[in-house]
C-alpha cells in the first residue's frame, strides 16, 4: 500500500512516523520549504526560536510521551506566565500567590474581567458576550493552591534540541518533499492508495461552502539585550498585541529569573498580535463555535465521504488541539491501520 500524507505538522509527522513503523511506504508532502508546521523552531546562537509562538510541550498520556521520548531527550522546562493587567501584572492562572499580589480574594467575576475578557477578544476578535465556553474553559479559573505552573501534567518539558530537530527524527527515513504546491500535492494523493490529508478542511474542498473563520497572528520579533523576568508575559488589556516572549527561556531550564546576558549575546522578544486569516498570511487558530462550526459541519459531511482520505490535524478537523492532543488523535486515527504499538 502507498501512502501519501499531505503536511509535515505535528499530526502529519506522527502519522508518517506511525506508519513507517508499521512497514507501509509512505512519502510526505509540505507546501512550506520546511518541516514541523508551527512546532517549527531554528536556532540562534546557543537557543532556538519559536518561528510560529510559543510551544510548550505538556501531557498526561503516557503514551503520548513515551512515543515522542523515541525521537527525543527533554529539558526539565515547567512553564510559567504572568499577566499584565489594570490591578498590575500578576501570576497566572489564577492561585492563591496571585491572590497575595492582587491583596484580596477575587470573585470569578472579578477574575473573568481581568485575565480573560480583554485578552480574549483581542484573540478571537469577538466581544466577550460571545464567547463560547470552548474558549473560556480551556484556561483554569482558580486554583486552590500555590502552584503557579501554566500547566500540571505530569508530563512537561521542550525536545532537548528543539522541536524541528525532533521532527526531523521522527522522519527519518522517510521521503519528505518540502516547497510543493497545492495542485501537484493533489496529483501525487491521486496516485495513492490512502492520504492522510492534515491542511485546511475548506481547502480540500476548493471552497466549495465559503472559506471557513480561522485567526491568524502577526509576530514583531526584537533582539535585546535585556530579558524578560519570565518566559512569557500576557497582555490582558486593551494593547493590541496578547503576549510578549523572551525565546531563550524556551532553550533553559527554568521559565523565570534568568541572570543578565553575558557580554556580546542577545535574546530575541517577540510580541504577537491576533488577526483575522486571509490568503495573505497563515491559519493558527480554528474557530469551531457559531457559524465557524455550523459550516465545518457541512465539510465534514464531505470528509466523511471521501473514502481514501484520513483528515487528522487543527485544520483537518476544524479543532483546537493542543500538542500532546494532535499526536493522540493521529495515533487513535491509525490504530485500526498501524494496530496499538509499543508505546502504550
Ligand atoms: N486566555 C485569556 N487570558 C489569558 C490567557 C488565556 O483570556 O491570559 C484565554 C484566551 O481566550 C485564549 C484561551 O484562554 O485564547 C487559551 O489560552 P492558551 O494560553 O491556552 O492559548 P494558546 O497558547 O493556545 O494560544
Amino acid at each position: 500500500m502507498f501512502i501519501v500524507v499531505i503536511g509535515s505538522g505535528l499530526s502529519g509527522t506522527v502519522a508518517s512516523s506511525l506508519l513507517r513503523h508499521a512497514g507501509y511506504r509512505v512519502n510526505l508532502f509540505e507546501t512550506r520549504t520546511h518541516v514541523a508546521g508551527n512546532c517549527f523552531d531554528k536556532r540562534d546562537d546557543n537557543f532556538v526560536v519559536h518561528a510560529y509562538g510559543p510551544h510548550l510541550f505538556h501531557t498526561n498520556d503516557q503514551e503520548v510521551w513515551n512515543f515522542l521520548s523515541e525521537s527525543t531527550e527533554w529539558t526539565g522546562y515547567q512553564h510559567l506566565v504572568l499577566a499584565d493587567t489594570p490591578q498590575g501584572r500578576i501570576p497566572i492562572p489564577y492561585n492563591s500567590q496571585t491572590e497575595c499580589w492582587l491583596g484580596r480574594r477575587y470573585r470569578d467575576q472579578e477574575i473573568r474581567d481581568l485575565i480573560f475578557k480583554d485578552y480574549s477578544q483581542k484573540q478571537w476578535g469577538i466581544p466577550w458576550e460571545q464567547m463560547p465556553a470552548a474558549i473560556t474553559g480551556r484556561v483554569p479559573m482558580r486554583r486552590e493552591n500555590e502552584d503557579m505552573r501554566y500547566f500540571t501534567d505530569k508530563y512537561q518539558g521542550q525536545p532537548k534540541d528543539g522541536y524541528t530537530a525532533m521532527f526531523e527524527r521522527m522522519l527519518e527515513g522517510i521521503p519528505v518533499h518540502l516547497g510543493v504546491g497545492k495542485d501537484e500535492w493533489r496529483k501525487h494523493a491521486a496516485k495513492a492508495d490512502l492520504v492522510i490529508y492534515t491542511g485546511k478542511i475548506d481547502e480540500y474542498f476548493n471552497y466549495c461552502y465559503g472559506r471557513l473563520p480561522y485567526r491568524s497572528l502577526r509576530f514583531e520579533h526584537q533582539r535585546s539585550r535585556e530579558r524578560l523576568p519570565v518566559a512569557v508575559i500576557n497582555q490582558c488589556n486593551t494593547l493590541p498585541y496578547t503576549r510578549m516572549y523572551d525565546h531563550r527561556y524556551f532553550s533553559e531550564e527554568s521559565a523565570i529569573g534568568a541572570p543578565p546576558l553575558p557580554e556580546g549575546e542577545e535574546t530575541i522578544i517577540t510580541k504577537e498580535y491576533p488577526m483575522a486569516h486571509d490568503e495573505t498570511n497563515e491559519p493558527f487558530y480554528p474557530m469551531p463555535f457559531g457559524e465557524g462550526q455550523a459550516l465545518y459541519q457541512k465539510y465534514k459531511k464531505l470528509a466523511d465521504g471521501e473514502k481514501k482520505t484520513i483528515f487528522i490535524g487543527r485544520l483537518a478537523t476544524y479543532s483546537y488541539l493542543d500538542m500532546w492532543m494532535a499526536v493522540k488523535q493521529a495515533m487513535v486515527k491509525l490504530r485500526p491501520i498501524v494496530g496499538r504499538g509499543p508505546f502504550v
